[in-house]
């Protein structure tokens, strides 16, 4: 579950992780002898910050008066604050004094004792108080007691420092009532619950900028997966930390394990560690890389790539809602699977191209080759108006349908068709394929999950499918090739005025158009192609039957919509060929009088 396999990711990359201390910057050191005389106070590190070091790490100190040992706020150490709060200030030395002296009564340490000397010698700590005003200490500074002699080394991080600090907090741990005791979600291990999770998840999109918390799954999602609404709320202290820094690593953009589409964040990873290849498979997926990962996957050839298909991958996606981090998809599978799948999900988005397809002023695919694979945020943009935003649950459905194979939701193959209908030029556009792709997708991965009986939608041209729908887009395609090679460009044609009916409501407006392509096809000099042309609306109205479709659903209407495209790319296909023939046959005609 997830938060065992975030707890598991942290164990991996962080394997020495010490749950007592923590990485922080100390400034200042205070040097005592023997006597507990005050020697001198040493500033730390350089000009910017102070040493990193690992240091004692307190919990439950959210209320104040919890000290750590041999370090903290100047105000712990010495009692000493730029504005005094003597109450504050009493509080607090007194806590970090009296932790000084169980460490003395527990172990017989020169170092301890001598600390415990200074600390009870106001004379000695109002010394050292001094020089701090003089050196202007900060409030928020950390400054460490160090023993003369020790040399520099700070009390804390002596062997015998850190031992009783370790022994302090494993018998804290231990102390906490047994009755609070709860089998943590993520380790099993009986254990007190968290107090507080004082490390918060960092850059969730539309979260609070301090940090949020992981929370429940949306409604649908953990639904699906039999989670329980309480996902944070048994895991015991440990658990709890190394589930969040895991998630915090993963959600480091500097680790490129993460892809940012519409307010939601998806991180991957695997056993092993973090995972890219996802990332860069939705994000590059006609790359070398990404090719060679799909291709292996289709193949069984993963491990010559150094993949293992039995690991384990896991998608995670995150959106931010004030304090709180929302699980809106959790998916877990063998990378095996899921790089298969991946390969059938591009597989299933593509289409012949009706025309070419270009970018930054390159084609990169030619006009009847297949469509490049789009990447994540085409397929996302395919779906919206130029400049608008597009639903924050369409990326989810993306990934989930490409990871788990399961059908998109039928408002993809919708918001598609009416970018189809309402986008200037929605056939023709950079965006076109993924589009038409998401589409042709849509339907045929409900055909599959519903175990239907129609015919799935195939990349190209396909004249043995007898869909109603897709043979009304068909036979637009074909009565718009019919005005235009009888009456040439006429501004509007037809698809520009009636596309919008023929593709919801078929007979409405075929009828009318039927009649209309009588009068486009006598218009037509070139005998063959009209003749060609005739044959080919009678073909579709044939295959079509007695009457057109009185509506079409929205299903019904993607597949018109890829009928048209088929038809078009087909079209175009056949006047290359044609042409190309033709120049073929002038060259063998100059050939043969160049011969003779
Ligand atoms: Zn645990």
């Amino acid at each position: 579950m997830l938060i065992s396999r975030l707890v598991d990711y942290q164990r991996s990359i962080n394997p020495d992780a010490d749950p007592f201390f923590e990485k922080k910057p100390v400034r200042w050191a205070v040097e005592y002898g023997d006597d507990g005389r005050f020697i001198q106070l040493h500033k730390l590190g350089d000009e910017k910050r102070g040493l990193d070091k690992l240091v004692p790490k307190k919990v439950g100190a959210v209320s104040g008066g919890v000290a750590a040992f041999g370090t903290d706020n100047p105000r712990f150490v010495l009692g000493y604050m730029t504005t005094p709060d003597e109450k504050k200030a009493g509080r607090d030395h007194a806590a970090f004094v009296d932790l000084a002296r169980k460490a003395a009564e527990s172990h017989a340490e020169a170092r301890f004792t001598a600390a415990v000397a200074f600390l009870d010698r106001p004379d000695q700590v109002d010394a050292a108080r001094q020089q701090a005003v003089a050196e202007k200490v900060a409030d928020g500074d950390r400054m460490a007691l160090s023993w003369h002699g020790d040399r520099g080394t700070l009390l804390f991080e002596t062997d015998a420092g850190m031992q009783f600090w370790r022994e302090y907090r494993q018998e804290q741990e231990a102390s906490k009532k047994q009755a609070e005791a709860v089998r943590c979600l993520a380790c099993g291990q009986v254990a007190p619950p968290v107090l507080t999770n004082d490390t918060k998840i960092m850059g969730v999109p539309d979260a609070q900028p301090s940090g949020a918390a992981l929370v429940s799954f949306d409604k649908e999602s953990f639904q699906s997966y039999g989670w329980d609404k309480n996902v944070n709320a048994p895991v015991c202290e440990q658990c709890s930390r190394d589930y969040t820094r895991g998630l915090n690593d993963l959600l480091d953009r500097s680790n490129r394990s993460r892809i940012d589409q519409e307010g939601v964040a998806f991180v991957y990873w695997q056993d092993s560690g973090r995972n890219r290849e996802v990332v860069n498979i939705f994000e590059e997926p006609d790359s070398d890389d990404s090719r060679r990962i799909l291709s292996a996957a289709q193949t069984g050839r993963l491990p010559d790539l150094g993949i293992k298909p039995s690991e384990s991958l896991y998608a995670l996606a995150l959106r931010g809602n004030g304090g709180r981090a929302v699980v809106t998809e959790w998916f877990e599978e063998t990378l095996g699977v899921a790089y298969s799948r991946l390969a059938r999900w591009f597989e299933d988005l593509q289409l012949v191209l009706a025309f070419p397809e270009r970018e930054g002023g390159q084609t990169v695919r030619e006009q009847g080759a297949l469509s490049r694979p789009p990447r994540l945020w085409m397929l996302v943009q395919a779906t919206v108006r130029k400049g608008d935003k597009a639903s924050p649950r369409l990326p989810s459905a993306i990934v989930r349908s490409a990871l788990t194979g399961e059908p998109l939701p039928l408002w993809v193959a919708d918001a598609c068709a009416r970018r189809l209908d309402l986008e200037e030029n929605g056939f023709g556009d950079f965006l076109a394929p993924a589009r038409l792709g998401l589409i042709r997708a849509t339907i045929n991965r409900r055909i599959r999950a519903l175990n239907l009986k129609e015919k799935e939608l195939q990349p190209g041209l396909d004249t043995t499918n007898e869909d109603p729908a897709y043979l009304c887009g068909r036979l637009l395609a074909t009565l718009e090739a019919a005005q235009y090679a009888g009456v040439g460009d006429v501004g509007a044609n037809i698809v520009d005025r009636y596309y919008g009916k023929a593709s919801s409501a078929p007979s409405l407006v075929f009828g009318q158009l039927m009649k209309l392509a009588q009068s486009h096809l006598s218009a037509i000099s070139n005998e063959g192609q009209r003749v060609n042309l005739d044959k080919e609306v009678q073909e579709i109205v044939g295959q079509l039957g007695a009457s057109f479709p009185k509506t079409l659903s929205v299903e019904q209407q993607g597949a018109f919509a890829i009928g048209y495209y088929h038809q078009k790319a087909h079209r175009f296909a056949e006047i290359q060929r044609r042409r190309a023939e033709r120049a073929s046959q002038q060259e063998d005609t100059t050939e043969e009088t160049n011969q003779s």
